[in-house]
Parts: C-alpha cells; structure tokens; sequence
C-alpha cells in the first residue's frame, strides 16, 4: 500500500466481559490493529480501547472519547477489527459508520475485508440505502416547501419570465414579479404583431420583428420561432403564472448519446389540476391574449404536421445524385428531399439537387402516364422498331460469323498445304515454321472475332402485338379514370421501376411486360411479383430482360411536355415528341 502522509490514523478495539472470560484479550486486536497500520506507513495519532464493555450500548468511555475527538478532528482514519467491535446489533453499528462517515473519517475494518461477510454486506448496504433516503427527503421537503409556498399565493421561481422582473423577498413580503417597462413593451409589441392579418404565423412574426429591429430576450435580432410560440401561449402575459405546471423526465429522444447530468433532462405537462396559478401584474388585455389563442389554433389545423400527404412516388423517387428522395413537410408544404444530407450526415451534404413540391412532381408524373396511355401506337410503334433492327444486326452479325468460318477453313486448307511443301522439301523447316506461325496468330484473331459477334447475336424477343397493348392499356385507362390514390399508386408501379429526378428534368424508367398478359395483374401484388400472366406460353417467357422497357422524359417547369423515350436503340437519341 502507498502510504498515506495526509492520514492520522487512529484505532478503536474493544472486547465484551465475556470474551475477557473466554480469553479472547483485547491485546490481540490491538497488536492486529497497530501491525496493519504500520504496514500501511501510517502513524497511529491515538488509540480509543474498551476492554470489557457490552456491544449492546453505546455508552462506553472509549468510544465516548473517540465521538468527542471527532468534532476536534484528532484523526482522519480509523481502523476496527470489525463492525460488531463497535456494536452489537446493525442499527447501533450504522449510527456509529454514519457519524464517523459524516466527519470524513475513511474507516477501515481488518478482519472481515468489505464485502466478505453477510452482515458487512448488510451493513453497507443499509449505509447506501439510508443516504439515498436522505438524499430523496430532501428534495421532498424542498418540493413540498416550493409547492406549499406557490398554494399560498406567493411566487417560487426567482429567475423572472421576459417582460418582468423579480423582486426579491424582504423580511416583510414575499419575492414577486414587478413588470419591467422595456421588455413588457417588447411583448405587447409581439402580440400586436401577430394579431395583424399580414402576419400569417410565428415565421412571418419572426421576420417582421427582424425587420423592426427589436430584439429577443436574448438580445439577439432574429426571433426563434419556438421562442415566439412560447411566448404568445404564456398566459403569465394577463396576470396568472403558474406554478408546478411540468414534471420533468426522461427525454424521449436524447439529443446526446453517453453521459448525462441529469437522467430526467426533459420536462412534461403536468396535468392542468395540478397546475398552481399564482397571480402576477398583466401585461396585455385578456382580449388580445385570447384573439392570438385562436389564431394559433388556427394555424396549429393548417400547420404541416397536422396536414396530411401522401406521396404518389415514394419509394421510387432517385436524385441525379444517385440517392433515394424522401417526402417531408416544409412550412405547410410537402416537399421531395434529397437523402444525401441525412446519409453524410455528420459530413456536409453534396448534393444541391434542391427540394421540390411533392404535388407539382407527383401530378407531373400521372399526367405523364395519363399521356402515355393515351398511346399505345408509340410504344408498339418503338418496339417493333426495336425489334426490326435486333433482327437486322442479328442478320448482319450472323453473315460476318458465316465469313469468319470460312476464314478458318482457308487458313487450316493452307497449313495443310505447307506441310505437303516441306515434305517435298519445297520449303525448308524454318521457312516452315514462320509461315505456320503467322497463319496461327490470324486463326487466334478471327476465332476471337468470332465468339464476340456469337455473344453479340442476343436473341431477339417477339415483337409487342399492337393490339394486345392498344387493349391492355385501354382497360388500364378505365381503371384511372376514377382512380383513388392507392389505385393511382399501383399504376405507376406497374410501369415504373425508377424516377429520377435532376432540377426539374424527370425520366422515368419503365417497363412494358412482353408478352402483353391477357388480364390486368391482381391488384397489390402487381408489382412485387412481376408481370403475372395467365397463359402458360407467356409466363414461360415473363423475365425482365423480356420486358419491353421504355423511358419518359419531362421537365416540371413545362408542364404538359412530355417525351417518350426508348433506351435499347444504343447511339441514337430519338425522342418522340407528342
Ligand atoms: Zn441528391
């Protein structure tokens, strides 16, 4: 152990009447006591002995004097054999444990190391429990005063509301709010502000205060808008504060992950019986108090949270930037976001796609499909034409692969004839070598060229029956004629698989089941499994790479344009304009 130069160690022993009879002396424990001392490097400043006195009671004269020497800090530490040295029974040993405790002294027991015996354990544990106790009847009885003294009328919380100031208590009357002229004339100001039918809400008082230059409580120019809320709800402003009017708890969302001061950090309404209404000078009419009530009210129904959006693409809406966009509510208005600077977080954002108003896209996007299905002919027209050129490439690479073969057949028919030269010994050996060398490397070449138009010649799907798409998008029309959202929302899925969106230009990506099936797909299902067909022909045949797939080009900030786009005819950018 370190030894201690701040510690003036002292011990107590003691030994009952009839231990003294078993011969249990007192000597032992003190030469126990004076050894772990010395072992620790500390110097024994005194030593208090009760040599055959009952544990039953207190009143012993060696542990009197030690009591007496506590309140002249004599020592700092005190070794015992163990508890039972200083009483018998648990509830005397805490009394003792906790006077020398509240006097600082570090107490040290030698037999029993903490923790070992039962009754130690008891003991310390009846220590913590008892201080914790304490602990909560403080605060109790600090509660109970605050709550007590806000019942009677008199105010409790010193640290005044904007607009006031406190005035402390004297001998003769209690603490109190006095209005202080400067600020009261700040909050009237907001009330009357808001009042006005040019400001719609807490954002635009904000502004308007901004532009007035009157400043926050915190001296600042800008107004939060929460301050502003706070501040146009506080009913302090006519006259009546209450008291008691929270409970505080445990947030439900921590804003710091780790260590906290306090576990309750966050507070709670309390119910409105509770509530202690203590009455203080009023600042504005009760009329103006209630004409912004109702106001609030008002824009509370209005206000984004409590508006309802659904939005017609989630989950199928991209930002060029590659990430998913997301609905959200931005000041009444629901909005597309980019993820871009969520997912960063906390690394600033990239992307400067910007937000957009998920109504003007959303009714974008169904007038596209509106439109698209108003077409059937573009797209069969595209596809056929897709189809007619695979088959012409198709054709093509099928005649240069039939050339290539011909080429190796001459090349083989000529190393046959270069042997025939050797051995007539027309040629010589390395003459040999070279020439079968050179026919080797453009055998490699054209076998190389070969297996690339091979891989190349992809088999061509059946070409999109006019008819079947003119039909399967007239009995989807139906469908969206009296379409509800869900319905609307199964549509678009149907079709699309992707929406990108890139400062007001969209492309959708889409895709047309090739085969057309005979029915419409079941509704919900429709997208997660596939295009579903009922003749076993075409469900043979329903891979995606089947599926005749399209793209849709438009531009929000022009309405009413819209391209239709297929994306298989590589090199070329044909658009077809409406
Ligand atoms: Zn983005």
């Amino acid at each position: 152990m370190i030894p201690s130069v701040t510690n003036k160690s002292a011990y107590y022993a003691r030994t009952s009447s009839d231990e003294q009879r078993e011969k249990q002396t007192i000597q032992s424990q003190i030469a126990a006591l004076e050894a772990e001392i010395q072992k620790n490097g500390e110097t024994v400043v005194s030593r208090y002995n009760d040599d055959g006195f009952s544990g039953a009671m207190l009143d012993r004269p060696g542990l009197d004097k030690l009591r007496a020497d506590l309140e002249r800090k004599v020592f700092t530490k005190l070794y015992i054999h163990s508890p039972d040295r200083l009483a018998r029974d648990l509830m005397l040993q805490l009394l003792v444990v906790k006077e020398l405790r509240k006097h600082g002294i570090e107490v040290v027991f030698l037999s029993h190391k903490f923790g070992s015996s039962p009754g130690d354990q008891l003991l310390f544990q009846m220590l913590g429990a008892i201080s914790e106790f304490e602990r909560a009847q403080i605060l109790e009885r600090t509660r109970r005063g605050k709550l007590h003294k806000a019942r009677s009328g008199v105010l409790v919380a010193s640290i005044p509301k904007f607009g006031y100031k406190y005035i402390p208590k004297t001998d003769t009357t209690p603490g109190r709010y006095e209005i202080n002229p400067e600020e009261a004339q700040i909050v009237e100001e907001v009330f009357r502000l808001f009042n006005t039918p040019y400001v719609k809400g807490t954002r635009t008082l904000s502004k308007e205060l901004y532009k007035l230059g009157i400043k926050s409580p915190s001296g600042n120019l800008t107004w939060a808008k929460s301050t502003l809320a706070k501040l146009l709800k506080d009913s302090t402003y006519i006259g009546v504060t209450y008291f008691n009017k929270h409970m505080a708890c445990e947030p439900i969302n921590p804003r710091i992950v780790g260590r906290r001061r306090r576990k309750n950090s966050s507070l709670r309404l309390r119910p409105k019986e509770e509530w202690i209404p203590i009455k203080v000078p009023a600042v504005i009419s009760p009329n103006l108090f209630e004409e912004t009530q109702r106001k609030l009210a008002r824009n509370s129904e209005m206000s984004d949270r409590n508006r309802k959006y659904e939005y017609l693409v989630k989950g199928l809406l991209f930002c060029s930037c590659s990430k998913k966009m997301y609905g959200y509510p931005c000041h009444g208005e629901p909005r597309y976001k980019c993820s871009d600077k969520y997912s960063r977080y906390p690394l600033p954002k990239i992307c400067t796609n910007g937000t957009v108003p998920a109504e003007k896209l959303d009714s974008a996007v169904w007038a596209a499909f509106l439109y698209v299905l108003e077409r059937p002919q573009v797209l069969t027209d595209r596809a056929n034409k897709i189809h007619a050129s695979r088959r012409a490439r198709k054709e093509g690479l099928q005649t240069k692969i039939q050339d290539i073969t011909k080429g190796l057949h001459s090349i083989d028919e000529q190393e046959k004839r270069l042997v025939k030269a050797y051995s007539a010994e027309v040629i010589n050996l390395s003459q040999l070598k070279s020439e079968l060398a050179d026919l080797s490397a453009k055998k490699d070449a054209l076998s190389h060229e070969e297996r690339k138009l091979e891989a190349e010649s992809v088999v061509v799907a059946p070409a999109l029956q006019p008819n079947d798409v003119e039909r399967y998008f007239r009995s989807m029309k139906e469908r969206m004629l009296s379409a509800s959202f869900e319905m609307k929302q199964e549509i678009i899925r149907l079709f699309a698989h992707q929406i990108i969106f890139n400062r007001g230009q969209m492309l959708i990506r889409a895709y047309l089941p090739n085969p057309i099936p005979d029915e419409l797909p079941a509704a919900h299902s429709a997208h997660k499994e596939g295009h579903v067909s009922t003749t076993p022909q075409s469900s043979r045949h329903c891979g995606r790479n089947r599926d005749f797939s399209f793209e849709i080009k438009l531009d929000l900030n022009r309405p009413g344009e819209v391209f239709l786009e297929d994306e298989m005819l590589e090199g070329e950018n044909i658009s077809l304009a409406a």
